[in-house]
């Protein structure tokens, strides 16, 4: 396939377009939760960040303060707050996602007494009473938001920041549908890598970033892949699995992960009702991860159809050990895909470990084999 010159991996926690914003006055509010409504954030003047750890692999001072029995992706996070790595935020945002992603939030803020710390309450079931509980949690919210920015986030303001993010999600279902060809014209370790860079910036500039890339790929000619794959999972930000695996041969065609497309699924908000409420509804309804309860149906069906999309040969499901909602995950995913005619490579892993990547690759390099692509 034709490379673009114009992409290159995230490799800077502070980049620069977050350097040019806070060098203008801007502040920054973190958030790692995809139940997060980065609207509310670009609605009150801030600029959403999605909190990575770009492949850091030294966790010594979140050690100290979470579990070796935690994710490491969490652990790895953690330590870059700690070690001031992300000391440009001016805001961080909780949800209890998971465990993990709680503990390491909480001793963040434990150890860095940030005075601006918000604890959204994502509840775990999409019914009525639960709307209006997360509808009020972000209300609460907004309220914060409002008062450190002191920019009143008016319901035009709110409307059009949610127009920017589901112009963003638009644009993402076309470069997935680059992405998707018998001869693909983007691969997913790109896909990633644009994700990944897009997580720090306002919607109206990861859409200009979207539509770059997409006019530069739609006329350029495609490879037929050795296999088409789908990686589902939790989130993950290091790159460097989908290049190894598709170094192979194969194209990740398709992913089901939360650092990943799962992160533009949300629903488009309903017509009527307030924005905040329309926001509510829109994210609540569209959360398709583990941490719901009664919702497997739902996520199974999404992890289907997007494999049936993509024609995909088969699925690895990704997770970092001692995931457990990712863990538990797998062996039903597994059972069903499988029971669809879909095969699965389950594989755990830690975040950022060299050796894993070596031992992984061996085991993609069989999976290939065994479902007919050339490794
Ligand atoms: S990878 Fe698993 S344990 Fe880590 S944050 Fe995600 S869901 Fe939680």
């Amino acid at each position: 396939m034709e490379t673009t010159t114009t992409l290159s991996r995230e490799t800077e926690i502070y980049n620069d377009y977050v350097k040019e914003w806070k060098d203008k006055g801007g502040k920054v509010v973190g958030y790692s939760c995809v139940a997060t409504p980065v609207e509310l954030i670009e609605a009150a003047g801030l600029l959403p960040y999605r909190i990575k750890a770009l492949g850091n692999s030294d966790t010594e001072l979140a050690d100290g303060e979470m579990s070796l029995f935690n994710c490491s992706f969490c652990r790895a996070c953690l330590q870059l707050g700690l070690d001031g790595t992300y000391d440009f935020l001016d805001g961080l945002i909780e949800t209890n996602g998971c465990d993990h992603l709680r503990a390491m939030f909480e001793n963040w803020q434990h150890r860095k007494k940030l005075d601006c710390f918000y604890y959204l309450k994502v509840p775990h079931f999409y019914r009525d009473d639960s709307l209006a509980y997360f509808e009020e949690n972000l209300g609460l919210l907004k309220g914060l938001l409002e008062e450190k920015s002191s920019v009143k986030v008016t319901d035009e303001a709110l409307d059009e920041a949610i127009h920017g993010w589901e112009t963003v999600r638009e644009k993402w279902r076309e470069l997935s549908a680059l992405r998707e060809l018998d001869t693909p014209k983007v691969t997913g370790s790109e896909a990633l890598a644009l994700e990944i860079k897009g997580s720090s910036m306002l919607s109206g500039d990861f859409v200009a970033m979207l539509s770059r890339f997409i006019a530069e790929r739609k006329d350029a000619v495609g490879t037929k892949p050795a296999a088409r794959l789908m990686v589902c999972g939790p989130a993950t930000d290091e790159v460097e699995w989908f290049e190894e695996i598709e170094r192979l041969g194969a194209v990740v065609v398709a992913d089901v992960l939360c650092f990943g497309s799962r992160a533009f699924v949300t629903a488009p908000p309903a017509s009527d009702g307030s924005p905040l409420h329309r926001l509510a509804e829109a994210y609540l309804s569209s959360i398709f991860c583990p941490r719901m309860y009664k919702e497997y149906e739902r996520r199974r069906d999404l992890i289907r159809e997007t494999a049936r999309r993509a024609r995909v040969d088969g699925a690895i499901y990704l997770y970092n050990k001692f995931c457990d909602l990712h863990g538990v995950d797998s062996v039903i995913v597994r059972r069903d895909l499988e029971e669809a005619g879909i095969p699965v490579l389950v594989l755990e892993k830690e975040y950022s470990a060299k050796a894993d990547i070596g031992r992984v690759k061996t085991r993609v390099q069989a999976f290939m084999e065994r479902i007919g692509g050339v490794a």
